[in-house]
């Protein structure tokens, strides 16, 4: 079998390291490098980065010899390095940040759960990762013990999967779930198998970027045994990558899990038309679809890590066309306040007519497409899905949380729910004329 060549390092501190001791997931777990003293005998540390790591109290510093090993030791802008290992940066609040920017809280019917959307929900089960990302979007729970959650949490999370039937997806997220013991998780992905409704189940995880080694045949037998299971990694530069991550991949794959790459464009890191290219392609020799880019999130003391928005458009615009098209992310905006991950992508659509639509390619080729003269809509009354939607009554379940609640950047009984299928609706009827639609606009049309 020809497996592209991804390089494989050691840090000169590990070079006399057993291979089986190297290679077994729990010796890289309990030999994770937390402390400045540590840290210096890898990395020849910055002024600022031992500003950060003299400090006590900020977020959980932690880094696998396997992780520390990718970084440049000379480099404190090194793309990996400047992800796990802190600098003085991160020591000053920004005004506009938000501890929990995605009103996570606010939307989490039983603690560690979040429904946001109508069919699919987000569990957090546990606080611990691999190693620490400096840009973590749950900065507030993460690494932190104490905000561990517990048995009757998880309970409590499975009670509410099981009567609400509109949840066919959940996805396991934390903290990464990867780090559970082997015997919890096993247990966590029967007790989901076991609710009818649940159709798929997903894990997002870093472990397989932080820690390939944990991707044991023993773990692939055991996933394999829950399908239909999707996973999905993070990586989010080209040095990321491997040949024990190719490797990790490659048992995931085989044993029949889907695997996506949702990425963060950080500045400094990956806010480069060229760095993100050879990511995606480096992502799709491996077998691993990218799945998201996503902005960087608005929390507190990752101010230098954000990007303008028009950044991520450059790099979807600088993707599309250029390479494969199963390689290009969907760029999304998680919006603060709760309003989910929005897409925003480069403009192809030049203007639209009646009959015609003006596009643009990615080379700026201008053509019209005529539209259709005779169309005759789609009538939903004889539809067996429009007459009978899986969801139908469902939704009223997100809103019923949403109420009561901090709505922070909606409208007072805004029912955005409802909007968004009113909108699409609108459109089609309008006869594909484009009609952008206002907040609220959705209110005052007829049924
Ligand atoms: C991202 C996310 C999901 C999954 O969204 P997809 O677009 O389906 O990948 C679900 N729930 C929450 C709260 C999320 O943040």
């Amino acid at each position: 079998m020809p497996v592209p060549v991804f390089p494989s390092k050691r840090a000169p501190i590990y070079q006399d390291i057993p291979d089986e001791k190297w290679n077994d997931w729990r010796w890289q777990l309990s030999h994770r490098l937390n402390s400045l003293s540590e840290i210096e005998q890898v990395l020849e540390l910055s002024e600022s980065e031992r500003i950060a790591l003299g400090q006590k109290g900020l977020f959980r510093v932690d880094v696998t010899p396997y992780f520390i090993s990718l970084m440049d030791p000379k480099d404190p802008n090194d793309p990996v390095r400047r992800q796990v290992i802190p600098t003085d940066k991160e020591m000053s609040a920004f005004t506009g940040m938000m501890e929990d920017s995605l009103a996570e809280d606010a939307h989490s019917p039983v603690p560690g759960l979040v429904h946001r959307y109508p069919d699919r929900a987000l569990m957090l089960v546990t606080t611990q990762c691999g190693s620490y990302c400096r840009y973590c979007t749950r900065g507030r729970i993460v690494g932190d013990p104490m905000a561990t959650f517990s048995r009757e949490e998880m309970d409590a999370q499975i009670d509410y999967l099981e009567r609400t039937p509109q949840i066919r997806d959940v996805l396991l997220s934390g903290g990464d779930p990867l780090v559970l013991a082997p015997k919890l998780l096993e247990e966590l992905l029967t007790r989901l198998r076991a609710i009818p409704h649940i159709e798929i189940v997903r894990i997002g995880s870093r472990v397989p970027v932080f820690m390939p080694m944990r991707i044991t045949d023993e773990l692939c037998d055991m996933l394999a045994q829950f399908h239909p299971l999707w996973l999905n990694i993070h990586v989010n530069h080209p040095n990321e990558i491997t040949a024990e991550l190719a490797q990790a991949c490659d048992k995931l794959s085989r044993a029949g899990i889907p695997l996506g790459n949702q990425s963060v464009l950080l500045a400094g890191i990956n806010d480069c038309v060229n760095i993100q290219r050879k990511l995606v392609q480096d992502l799709v020799r491996i077998r691993v679809r990218p799945y998201y880019l996503y902005i960087c999130d608005l929390v507190e003391g990752v101010g230098h890590f954000r990007t303008p928005v028009a950044k991520g458009v450059e790099i979807i615009e600088g993707l599309r066309g250029h390479t494969s098209g199963f390689a290009v992310p969907t760029f999304v905006v998680d919006a603060p306040g709760g309003g989910g991950k929005i897409p925003v992508m480069p403009n192809y659509q030049i203007s639209a007519s009646d009959h015609k639509v003006v596009l643009r390619n990615y080379e700026g080729f201008i053509s019209t497409y005529e539209e259709p003269l005779d169309y005759q809509p789609h009538d939903s009354s004889t539809c067996e899905y429009c007459q009978h939607p899986r969801v139908e009554g469902g939704q009223t379940g997100v809103l019923g949380l949403l109420e009561g609640k901090q709505m922070s950047i909606k409208p007072q009984g805004f029912d955005h729910t409802h909007m968004r299928s009113e909108q699409t609706h609108r459109l089609r009827q309008d006869g594909n004329k484009w009609k952008p639609l206002g907040i609220g606009d959705g209110e005052d049309e007829p049924k």
